[in-house]
């Protein structure tokens, strides 16, 4: 059973959404502040999903937020983030933080579980190991042999090149931001330009697509980053 562990300090609200989770049949684990909550994630069982409240007592959610995506044990973890100001949407929004996605207090319960359902479907929330093919049209990526066919034919990619493409895969028809590229690819302890990712993502293409200068699968978003069609 997915278990999420919700990270909010104000007791109504953390109690409405681990009603609403419970009622949906996940598991729920629950922190009233950043450092506990941070204990959590990091217990023997990780959660499969986490929501995190940006202003906590002892650490806040933006912190937890970048030290959970520095820890290749937890990088992987999906992050709602729940923000009760506007102001402060920016920030999660340029990604610098790694979050997967937010909501803006007040929002609806029918809206937060939408988006629960979205990141779990997406796939995020299980470990690396447990998925092992994943295919678009007549491209197939074999995980744990890290191996790339085109229709019969097999791809050679770098291990870079790897990495993005299933980090792009597993995340089909949402946009990344190069610096969600940068920090799930290439790690927090990389000191990388962002326009690394652009010049991977055009061998990728090269390798990939059927006509490179007219990419059908990876696709740029403009001012944002890229997002993989299919
Ligand atoms: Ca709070």
């Amino acid at each position: 059973m997915a278990k999420v562990l919700v990270i909010e300090d104000e007791e109504n609200l953390a109690n409405n959404l681990a009603d609403k989770l419970r009622a949906e049949g996940y598991t729920v684990a629950m922190a009233g502040d950043g450092e506990t909550g941070l204990d959590k994630i990091r217990g023997d069982q990780h959660p499969d999903l986490i929501v995190l409240d940006i202003m906590l007592p002892k650490l806040d959610g933006l912190s937890i937020c970048r030290m959970v995506r520095h820890d290749p044990a937890t990088a992987h973890i999906p992050i709602i983030m729940l923000t009760a100001r506007g102001t402060e949407v920016d920030k999660i929004i340029g990604l610098e933080s790694g979050a997967d996605d937010y909501l803006v207090k007040p929002f609806g319960l029918g809206e937060f579980l939408a988006r629960v359902r979205a990141l779990m479907r997406r796939g995020m929330g299980r470990p690396r190991m447990e998925q092992d093919e994943m295919e678009s049209e007549d491209l197939r990526l074999n995980l744990t042999g890290r191996r790339v066919f085109k229709g019969q034919d097999e791809i050679k990619l770098s291990n870079k090149e790897f990495d993005l493409l299933t980090e792009l895969m597993r995340n089909r028809n949402a946009v990344l931001s190069r610096d969600l590229i940068l920090t799930k690819v290439w790690g927090y302890d990389y000191f990388v330009d962002k326009r690394t990712v652009d010049v991977h993502i055009r061998w990728l293409r090269e390798k990939i697509e059927d006509d490179p200068s007219n990419p059908k699968r990876i696709v740029t978003v403009r001012g944002v980053g890229y997002r993989f069609e299919g």
